[in-house]
């Protein structure tokens, strides 16, 4: 009886060990795990990190669009973004500001500006934690940079017109990547005009970013009074010369 219920052991012990055998096989032949990660969780912030990952060790890219919610033309340029990764990962959020953007607002009344609450505040309020909660995920991940999607009004986020313009704060170390975006897309079939800016307020993902965690941020403003698909097509292109400057898309 007693040298039954061992064999018995032994088959469940030989059991386990197949069944972990397939898992770790299984990882190794298909390592390509895309997974969704949801910040905020259970509250009326919660939005989604979406991780595509092409399974070869590579360069990291983080985008952000709907930081603020009427800045729409990079929400809908990463929804349609098809990304085909040779190497490395995009680790994307592309709703920043759930309730901005189903409202189509910069940000709603009872909430703060999402871009002056970084780099956040731990069981702060809920922008604060929001903010909080997305400046972790940059620095858990450690991209190679931070692309930040948004759009410019007249008398909007700055004191000057900011709009068709690509802002790095404290560009110095990376003036050469910020040229070469520059002139590929005011080169491209678009027909852009994209100027530069240098500094970025306190409290924007761009300013302390780039200055906490020593990880560049390009900030893209189109002009909101230029037509949508316009609009689109211009955060498009900036993701795909990125893909490209970094070899992560064939
Ligand atoms: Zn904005």
């Amino acid at each position: 009886m007693k040298k039954l219920m061992s064999m018995e052991k032994d088959k469940l012990i030989k059991t386990k060990i197949i069944i972990i055998f397939i898992i770790i096989l299984g990882l190794y032949i298909n390592p390509t795990r895309n997974k969704s990660v949801a910040i905020m969780k259970d509250t009326k912030l919660e939005t989604n990190c979406e991780i595509i990952n092409s399974g070869k060790r590579g360069p990291t890219l983080f985008i952000i669009s709907g930081i603020h919610g009427n800045e729409v033309a990079g929400v809908h340029a990463l929804e349609n973004y098809n990304f085909n990764l040779n190497k490395g990962r995009v680790i994307f959020i592309q709703k920043g500001s759930i309730e901005a953007f189903t409202q189509r607002v910069r940000y709603p009344y009872y909430l703060q500006d999402l871009n002056r609450c970084f780099p956040g505040v731990k069981g702060g309020r809920e922008t604060e934690r929001l903010a909080y909660d997305i400046f972790n995920v940059i620095r858990k991940y450690r991209p190679n940079l931070v692309l930040d999607l948004h759009e410019a009004e007249e008398y909007g986020e700055y004191s000057i017109n900011v709009a068709n313009s690509l802002i790095m704060n404290n560009i110095s170390s990376d003036y050469s990547l910020l040229i070469k975006v520059l002139e590929e897309l005011n080169n491209s079939s678009l027909e852009a005009e994209f100027t530069f800016e240098n500094s970025s307020p306190t409290g924007s993902i761009n300013k302390e970013v780039s200055e906490r965690l020593g990880i560049p941020v390009i900030t893209v403003e189109t002009d909101m009074k230029r037509p949508l698909q316009e609009r689109i097509n211009i955060h498009n292109e900036v993701i795909k010369i990125l893909l490209n400057y970094y070899g992560m898309e064939k």
